[in-house]
């Protein structure tokens, strides 16, 4: 099983997904918790070349190259054994990610990033995708992002509205897959539901 979570930052996905992971090894699952971009040592140095505060002069396609060049590190070096294994494997963000980040906030388009994603990932999917929903407005003010933010995390709320808005029209096009959470409410509320959805997803 391979399950991704998607969301604007700040939407709570990595608390969450540390509760998926407890969910499913209290059922006797083996479960590889793991991010991107990162979640190898190439990915992760990847990771620091796309998110350094200094790299301005990043042109868009490079910054959509690299992603996906971290991804298809992680998908052949770790992903795919973790589920050749039997394991569970849930991921802090993935193709979906870029879908809207570099594809629509960045402007590249949907095709484009599509495109070069399938052939870094060979055509992996995730089987289920959960989406938090929350308006970046609220998210981001959770997060000291002029002080604290990466590169991406520091581009203007306009940016954040797209990539926002682009996760719906995602959510839209490929709904049996993603399925979409309301994150902003109480953490236990939001925890309950993802674990309705993975109930769901086990009786399949
Ligand atoms: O989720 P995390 O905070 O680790 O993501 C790191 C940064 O990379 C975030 O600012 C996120 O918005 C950005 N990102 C991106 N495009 C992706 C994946 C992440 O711009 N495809």
């Amino acid at each position: 099983l391979f399950i991704s979570f998607e969301g604007v930052d700040g939407a709570g996905k990595s608390t969450q997904i540390h509760y998926a992971k407890d969910f499913f090894e209290e059922r006797g699952y083996k479960v590889s918790l793991t991010r991107e971009p990162g979640g190898t040592r190439i990915s992760e140095i990847i990771r620091e070349a796309i998110l350094d505060r200094t790299h301005q002069e990043m042109t868009h396609r490079t910054e959509a190259l690299l992603y996906a060049a971290s991804r298809a590190q992680h998908v052949e070096e770790f992903i795919l054994p973790a589920l050749a294994e039997g394991r569970v494997v849930l991921c802090d963000r993935f193709v979906d990610s870029s879908m809207v980040y570099q594809g629509r906030g960045r402007g590249l388009g949907f095709d484009a990033v599509r495109n070069i994603n399938q052939f870094a990932t060979g055509g992996l999917e995730p089987d289920l995708t959960i989406f938090f929903n929350i308006h970046p407005q609220v998210s981001l003010g959770r997060i000291n992002v002029k002080e604290k933010g990466d590169r991406l995390e520091q581009e203007k709320m306009a940016f954040h509205y797209t990539v926002y808005e682009s996760y719906h029209d995602l959510a839209q096009m490929n709904s049996s897959r993603i399925k979409v959470i309301e994150a902003n409410q109480e953490v236990e509320k939001i925890k309950s539901e993802v674990e309705k959805i993975m109930t769901n997803l086990l009786r399949r």
